[in-house]
């Protein structure tokens, strides 16, 4: 009997082993608003129930950082250094310091082109109704956009902005950060492939299942319809790739386009660009890179990207493309370019 009780068991292990080698991986995706857009996080995994709970998983770290830096949300640790702008330094929690000293690193390796304090400018637009703020109140609130007024105590944990009336928006980085966050929280949850896209800002890790690299496309600035209309693919694995465009927040106004990137020298939408998209190791890197190219145009953006040694496509305000060496290897244009 007890022979037979073991024989039993051992069949029962050997079938469940052959079942589970028999499954093979499946993608799968869904889809989340966070953090003021959508969210969608693609896994490789053995079941739906393993990849949505993995998912679920990715998807609430990303809810919880995004509210630590959320601009309008009153509790959020972004709005109480806002607050206390010229009164006192805030304590943050170690991630929040540490998106802002990264933001800090950017704006000043961009000399200034992106710049975390640009609250006071971008809070006066409205570019879903059209709201274009004057050129005096414009020129006014640019003596509050200066990254050097931000104060970071490492040891203290704390941010203190110079200025009364300072804000600062981590909308330029925060996205890709995101990504990040919940790549490291899906290969904690034993997930090996994927991707984590944050509207244009995405993470893409190891391969599918089919053993080649994931494809993410690239939008065309000037679209040619309602339907998206892609300018490239990139195939990736283990790389973040952002893009920024003046297409995806912006109103037209006597043949004149506004939109939501701001050069912080001027308060003014940047002109020279259409859209950014920056390959790199970090999601972080690849958004705050996005927005310091997208404001130096396509001259001083190159050669930030090429000293930084990430990748870049950079469309011009008159739609010719530039791209580093490397770009030939991971992306295919439509045009063949
Ligand atoms: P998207 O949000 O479309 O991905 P970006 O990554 O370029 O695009 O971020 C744009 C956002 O960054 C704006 O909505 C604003 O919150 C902020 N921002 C605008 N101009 C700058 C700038 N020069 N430096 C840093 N942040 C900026
Ligand atoms: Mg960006």
């Amino acid at each position: 009997m007890k022979t037979c009780g073991g024989q039993a068991i051992l069949l029962a292990v050997l079938l469940l082993f052959a079942v589970s080698c028999s499954k093979s991986p499946g993608i799968y995706r869904k889809t989340k608003p966070l953090m003021d857009t959508l969210v969608t996080i693609t896994v490789v995994a053995g079941s739906d129930k393993e990849a949505d709970a993995a998912i679920e998983k990715a998807f609430s770290v990303i809810e919880r950082f995004g509210d630590k830096i959320d601009f309008f949300k009153e509790t959020s640790e972004l709005a109480a250094i806002n607050r206390n702008a010229g009164v006192n330094p805030v304590k943050v929690s170690p991630e929040t310091l540490g998106v802002i000293e990264r933001a800090i690193y950017i704006s000043g390796i961009s000399d200034g082109a992106f710049d975390p304090t640009i609250g006071p400018e971008i809070k006066m637009w409205d570019f879903y109704k059209k709201i274009r703020p004057s050129d005096d109140a414009i020129r006014h609130n640019l003596s509050l956009v200066n990254y050097r007024n931000i104060i970071v105590n490492r040891d203290r944990s704390t941010v203190f902005l110079r200025k009364k009336g300072m804000l600062m928006d981590l909308g330029g980085i925060a996205k890709g950060y995101a990504a990040d966050l919940a790549l490291a929280n899906l290969r904690q949850s034993g997930i090996g492939a994927g991707i984590v896209a944050a509207a244009g800002d995405i993470r893409a890790f190891g391969l599918k299942p089919d053993r080649t690299p994931w494809n993410v496309g690239i939008k065309n600035p000037r679209q040619k319809s309602d339907v998206d209309d892609l300018m490239a693919t990139a195939r990736l694995s283990n790389k973040a790739v952002s893009t920024s465009g003046d297409y995806e927040r912006y109103f037209i106004e006597d043949g004149r386009r506004y939109h939501h990137i701001l050069d912080p020298k001027t308060g003014y939408p940047a002109g020279q660009c259409r859209s950014v998209t920056v390959i790199s190791d970090d999601g972080i890197f690849a958004d705050g890179f996005t927005t310091a190219v997208f404001v130096l145009g396509p001259e001083k953006g190159m050669k930030l990207v090429r000293d930084s040694g990430v990748d870049a496509v950079i469309i011009d305000k008159d739609g010719v493309i530039h791209t580093t060496p490397g770009i030939k290897k991971m992306v295919t244009f439509e045009d063949g370019h």
